[in-house]
Order: C-alpha cells, then structure tokens, then sequence
C-alpha cells in the first residue's frame, strides 16, 4: 500500500495503474475510520484492481459552530486498517494540498441539497459536493463507493455525477452497525457508555415502523409519529431534528407508501448529531 500526500503523485500511480489495463476504485472518508468505511474499501478492492482511499477531513463542509478542529483523528490507526481492508493507494492530503487559495469555485446541487440535512446544515451539501468534485477528479475515471448510511449524500453525488458527466460509477454501499443496532460513524467516539446504549433506538424505531409499513400502514405521517413516539422513549435522546420518509430515488417526500422509500431521520444524542435510515420496498426491509 503507498500513502501519498499529493494531488500530483496520486495521479502519477493512478496514470501507471491505468497504463496497465487496470481498474480503479475510489472511497472518499474523513478518516477515524471503522469498519463502515472498511465495507467500503473490502467491496471496491473486490471489483477494481487499485483502490484509491482518501482521508481528507474538509473544512467546506463543516459550519463554524461545528466540530472541524475537534474531528476525531488517528492516521497511523487508519492506515492499517486500510491496508487490513484491501486498500492500495492512500492519499492523505493537508487542506493546503487541497486548496491552495481560497476557493472561488464550488459546485452545488440545488433542491436534493435543501432538505432534511441541507436544511439544518445550510453549506454542508456544497462543501461535500465540491470536495467529492475534486476527489473524483483526482481519481479520474473509477467506481466510487458511498454509503448508505449517508443516503442524501449518496442521492445528491449521484445526481452531480449525472449532471456534470463525471466519468464515475456510484456504488452505494449498506449500512454497518454495531452490534446494538447503532449505525457506525466516527462522531459515535463522542458518546458516553449509557449514550450509546440509549442510541439504538434509533435503529429499534426505524425497524419497527418498516415493519408497520410492510404490515400494510402506508400513511407517512402515522410512521413518523410511531417512530418519533419510540426515540421519545429514550430520555437521553433528543426529539428528532427531522423523520423524514421520502422517495428512495427523488428524495421527494410521499404521503402514502408506495414503490421504494426511504426512512431517512436525525437527531441529537448528547453532543453529536446521529443519522440513520431504513429502505422500504414492498416485500423487503434493507
Ligand atoms: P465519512 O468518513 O463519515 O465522511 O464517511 C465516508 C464514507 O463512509 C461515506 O460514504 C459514508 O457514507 C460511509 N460510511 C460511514 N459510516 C458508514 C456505515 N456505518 N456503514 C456504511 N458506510 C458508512
């Protein structure tokens, strides 16, 4: 595995990986890595000679009030397990690399970006959005992987791939839990013992309104009331910020269940912000 720091030398490998005929895998992450990003990693070193890890935590996408400093950190932590989990390359640039000047040029994809997260994040989208730009034109043309766990990022790269002819296949990857249901992530580091305990319910209420749903209640607003009634539960759980049950492809919100949707929600949990969804179609739960 090589571990590079530049834009420049990146591409040098990637230039002779595709000299040889070979294919390339991309997985972006913020780094504090766990065996989410390593799903990732395993299934695009499953299907693509090369794989392209970066570890960029991006300054864009961070409000001032959030936690950009404080974002949790271990290289040496993260490289093994990139090696453990099939990556080949690693780039790990400083945000000098990355952006040299103040950036001038952004890329922003309207409407998928100013619901649910894009209304409680106001830039974060465009900040994602410019930064996975500049991945995927560090990678060049490549399978990049995303996860499920962050479903309106996944929607709103795929939308930008479309849009913008980006010469990237999206592969959108499940969702890894712990074992008591919580969604991974790397801000979980920030819970207390009885919050991460507390925290499941979030995947319990998910699950349960699924369920609801696929025993034939299609109305969206009772769902989101079963589940916010559930979280409600959890005294160290805060309200949801939003339940969101959307179109799994437009992110459109739907009154009544029909085809694929997504229960999409996000919440306060201490001191981060947690995220979860569930698929619904007709006859499965994801
Ligand atoms: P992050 O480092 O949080 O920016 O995440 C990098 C990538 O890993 C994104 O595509 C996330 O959706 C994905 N990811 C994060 N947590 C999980 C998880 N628990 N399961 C699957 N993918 C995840």
């Amino acid at each position: 595995m090589k571990v590079t720091t530049t834009i420049a030398e990146t591409w040098g490998l990637l230039d002779a990986a595709r000299a040889e005929g070979k294919s390339i895998g991309l997985v972006p992450t913020m780094g504090f890595l766990h065996a989410g990003h390593a799903s990732l990693i395993k299934e695009s070193a499953a299907e693509n000679d090369v794989t392209l890890t970066t570890i960029f935590v991006n300054p864009l996408q961070f409000a001032a009030d959030e936690d950009l400093s404080e974002y949790p950190r271990d290289l040496e932590r993260d490289l093994r397990l990139c090696e453990d989990a099939g990556a080949t390359v690693v780039l790990t640039p400083n945000v000098e690399e990355m952006y040299p000047y103040p950036i001038l040029t952004t890329v922003s994809v309207s409407e998928l970006s100013e619901t649910m997260e894009g209304a409680h994040r106001p830039n974060h989208f465009a900040g994602m959005a410019t930064v996975v730009s500049k991945l995927f034109h560090i990678g060049g043309r490549c399978r990049a992987y995303f996860g499920e766990k962050d479903y309106q990022q996944l929607a709103i790269v795929r939308r930008m791939v479309s849009d913008l002819s980006f010469p990237v296949q999206v592969v959108g990857c499940p969702i890894i839990r712990e074992e008591n249901g919580l969604a991974m992530s790397s801000r979980n580091t920030y819970l207390s013992i009885e919050q991460y305990a507390a925290a499941a319910v979030l995947n319990r209420a998910l699950r349960s309104a699924a369920e609801l749903a696929l025993s034939g209640e299609s109305d969206a607003q009772i769902l989101r009331s079963h589940i916010t009634e559930i979280i409600a539960t959890e005294p160290l759980v805060s309200a949801p910020d939003y339940v969101a049950i959307v179109d799994a492809h437009s992110l459109k919100p739907v009154d009544r269940l029909a085809g694929d949707v997504r229960i999409i929600l996000a919440t306060q949990v201490g001191r981060p912000r947690l995220l979860d969804n569930i698929g619904v179609s007709i006859s499965t739960l994801v």
